[in-house]
């Protein structure tokens, strides 16, 4: 019965959790908010993180009932993600490691996302839409590895949302995608915005340039609302994702779609794809905020899954990289 302690920090959540055995025994966060119109600077989130990783990990095993003799292993993000908020978390679990002498697991935050996803909602063999502030990708499995069969071409998703939020002043707390998604529900205009689907591929950053030019001007003349922009924004973006996640699952003959990542908690998101699912006689499977935003459980069950097939990181490579693609990993644990 391994019991994995992992560590996220590959963004502005800072996540310890722990999993033993397909339960998740504790999973503290904290999110860095930087105020209206701002987005979060790397020096500044990991000053933000090291600050309170040692909190965290206090509560952390205090919640569990734990002490570091029950730990068999500590995972930690090795990447992708902003340079210095994952060295400062990487730096904390290779001490944590070396003071208690346990095995180290660098895990692919993107892997994270995946198998926590499976574990809370017993998707068994899903095609992926993983879609958050730093990646967009849709991904299924096959032969040992889990494949990207669209991506965006440019920025991701979250990304196009919380710049868009920027321009409007929309406040970061709790995220700014949720301030969006809450603004687009009395949103009553659909305008028209660019398209970007490219075969499996999309592209945000052309819709957010039209936007936000789009916003100055109709917001002076009283053509729109924000809420219209919001309301139009979520309705194009989401389209294009689900479109991509559709030729996904065709392809693939899959019967299942697993949406994870920060804007996977978006309820409305949630509705076009059970829409699309419904319509191909599919399931959809999604979570809530504590497992599709960030965390650190999600690093402690992918971490899991490696360190029971044989996988461990040694000391001499216990680095971070801000580029780690998903297909990079060997998926040993999974037939
Ligand atoms: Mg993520």
């Amino acid at each position: 019965m391994p019991t994995v302690l992992g560590f996220e920090g590959s963004a502005n959540k800072i996540g310890v959790g722990v999993v033993r055995d397909g339960k998740v025994l504790a999973n503290p966060r904290r999110t860095y908010v930087t105020p209206p119109g701002t987005g979060f600077l790397p020096g500044d989130t990991a000053r933000h993180h090291r600050a309170v990783i040692l909190d965290l990990l206090q509560e952390a095993m205090t919640e569990a009932g734990l002490t570091s003799k029950d730990i068999d292993c500590i995972a930690y993000t090795k990447g992708p993600g902003m340079g210095a908020p994952l060295v400062s978390v990487a730096v904390v679990a290779r001490t944590v490691a070396q003071l208690w002498n346990k095995p180290l697991l660098g895990v692919n935050h993107c892997i994270g996302h995946i198998e926590m996803g499976c574990l809370i909602t017993g998707a068994t063999n899903p095609t992926v839409l993983y879609v958050s502030g730093g990646n967009t990708q849709v991904i299924a499995y096959s032969e040992h590895r889990y494949r990207i069969f669209g991506e965006t071409i440019d920025i991701a998703v979250g990304n196009c949302l919380d710049r868009f939020a920027r321009v409007l002043k929309i406040s970061n707390d709790p995220s700014p995608g949720y301030n969006i998604e809450q603004m687009a529900k009395r949103g009553k205009k659909l305008l028209e915005l660019p398209y970007t689907v490219k075969g499996m591929d999309v592209s945000f950053s052309g819709i957010l340039s039209f936007i936000e030019d789009a916003a100055q001007r109709m917001l002076a003349t009283g053509e729109c609302t924000p809420e219209d922009l919001c309301f139009s924004l979520q309705e194009t973006v989401f389209a294009m994702l689900v479109e991509i996640t559709e030729r996904a699952m065709a392809h693939c003959g899959s019967q299942e779609a697993l949406v994870v990542g920060g804007v996977g908690c978006n309820i409305r998101l949630q509705e076009m794809m059970e829409t699309m699912c419904q319509e191909r006689g599919a399931r959809l499977f999604a979570t809530d905020e504590r497992f599709c935003i960030d965390n650190g459980a999600m690093i402690a069950q992918a971490g899991w899954e490696m360190f029971r097939a044989g996988h461990r990181t040694p000391l001499s490579d216990s680095g971070v990289t801000q580029r780690y693609r998903t297909d990079e990993v060997e998926v040993t644990w999974r037939d």
